[in-house]
């Protein structure tokens, strides 16, 4: 039987939360577990708002990021009702929103890692408490095991650290979405804007990268039961219904002439309720949770990303505070194992005490609009969801008014 390796600092799963709380440890080694066998860098685009961009620029990959994406500046509403008629609605954003393609996110933040941080192809198993460190122990999908002072669990919404630290699963709403980038060789003369379209059950998004790439998503009344594993299928039978009920044709053209290669589906939208996140143990001992695998929040203000980007430099700075930085100086002091445990876990603490507050906000503000979109509810419910979201300040996107601070 292999021997149990043992590691200072773990990080569960190498999503944009995993590899991002790696890139904001510099001179701290840590080791990143991912159960995928390469960098998973799937999954069509991914809204980015000025809150998500500071946390970047902290992470050093912003300038690079934005090259790559240009920003949209307005959002339109457009609702086609069943008598024909449009609704339509448009405002300006007033802060930072680039669509960027999750590949090249990924990329950047699995840049220049040294080598042997990633590790492909390690799927956790389960978790056990380690007596001797008060860190963890890890059994992998494998058989081996590997010992972690510190564990930080960042594997989405199916996360074992979450389970270990008691958390429940996350809860989830069965609507599928198709995802895709559709390529204008020639330019696609639309604004560079955030298109939000709703025709019968059918929620479509468009938003603008370059001046010939769109990013979109089609939120389909389809059961996934009811959907066939081949995409190009899905988006047939999605365009269906589409032109039947008469959508747009541009975005017709936009879905039926996605680069095939693009397609991607989502079967169902993970979220905890913002009650979890208010009252929710995120941590035990030296163990604890961010992005997904903390406040999965489905994508109804497109900010479950960018809040992992700040968890990541939340934590990165607390810990910094105890475990590296100064690696030299904390040697000379041969600080007392017991001593240093304690210092981590205060510093858990510390991450966990100022993200309580902002995660809550966003959870409750997305679980808000989700009712609102998915639901259908009763006036009344309506109303108190409207007041609430203008309390919260979504249309003018207060949530990314907020600076997670440097690292
Ligand atoms: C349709 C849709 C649209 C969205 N749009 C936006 C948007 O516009 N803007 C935005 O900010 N957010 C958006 N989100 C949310 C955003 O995608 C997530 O919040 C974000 O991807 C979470 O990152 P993460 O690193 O926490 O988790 P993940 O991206 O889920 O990464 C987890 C990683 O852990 C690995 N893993 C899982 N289990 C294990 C295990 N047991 N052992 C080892 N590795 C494991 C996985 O392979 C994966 O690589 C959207 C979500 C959806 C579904």
């Amino acid at each position: 039987m292999a021997a149990t390796e043992a590691h200072g600092i773990v990080i569960a799963g190498g999503g944009i939360c995993g590899l991002a709380t790696a890139l904001a440890l510099p001179g701290i080694p840590s080791l990143v577990l991912e159960k995928s066998r390469t960098l998973r860098a799937e999954g069509g685009g991914i809204g980015v708002q000025a809150n998500g961009w500071r946390a970047l620029e902290q992470l050093g990959v912003a300038q690079d990021l934005r090259e790559t994406a240009q920003l949209i500046t307005s959002y339109r509403d457009v609702w086609l009702q069943e008598d024909k008629s449009t609704q339509e609605d448009e405002y300006p954003v007033r802060t930072e929103l680039r669509c960027l393609n999750r590949k090249d996110l990924i990329e950047a933040l699995a840049k220049d890692k040294p080598a042997g941080t990633i590790r492909y192809g390690c799927q956790i198993a389960a978790i056990h408490e380690d007596p001797g460190s008060h860190g963890a122990l890890l059994t992998m999908a494998d058989g081996t095991t590997i010992k972690a002072k510190v564990l930080i669990g960042c594997e989405g919404t199916y996360s074992v650290v979450a389970e270990y630290l008691g958390l429940a699963p996350a809860r989830t709403i069965p609507r599928p979405v198709l995802r895709g980038f559709t390529t204008y060789p020639h330019g696609h003369h639309f604004k560079n804007e955030f298109l939000r379209l709703r025709v019968g059950e059918f929620f479509i998004g468009r938003l603008t990268i370059t001046d010939t790439l769109v990013h979109f998503f089609v939120t389909m009344p389809t059961p996934a039961t009811e959907l066939t594993r081949d995409l190009k299928k899905v988006r047939d039978l999605a365009l269906e219904d589409m032109v039947r009920l008469r959508c747009p044709a541009e975005i017709v053209d936009m879905v039926r002439d996605a680069d095939p290669e693009t397609l991607n589906l989502v079967t169902r939208l993970w979220y905890r309720p913002p009650w979890e996140a208010a009252f929710a143990g995120f941590k035990k001992g030296t163990v604890t949770v961010a992005g997904d695998a903390m406040h999965a929040m489905g994508p109804f203000i497109g900010q479950g990303g960018s809040a992992g980007l700040e968890d990541a430099v939340v934590l990165a700075r607390a810990l910094a505070r105890v475990v590296g930085g100064d690696g030299e100086a904390r040697q000379e002091m041969e600080m007392e194992m017991e001593m240093e445990t304690k210092m981590v876990g205060e510093a858990i603490g510390e991450y966990i005490r100022e993200r309580r507050l902002r995660v809550l906000l966003l959870s409750l503000e997305s679980f808000i609009v989700g009712v609102l979109l998915v639901r259908s509810p009763a006036p009344v419910v309506k109303l108190a969801c409207v007041a609430l979201l203008i309390l919260l300040g979504t249309r003018s996107l207060r949530h990314a008014n907020y600076d997670c601070g440097r690292l």
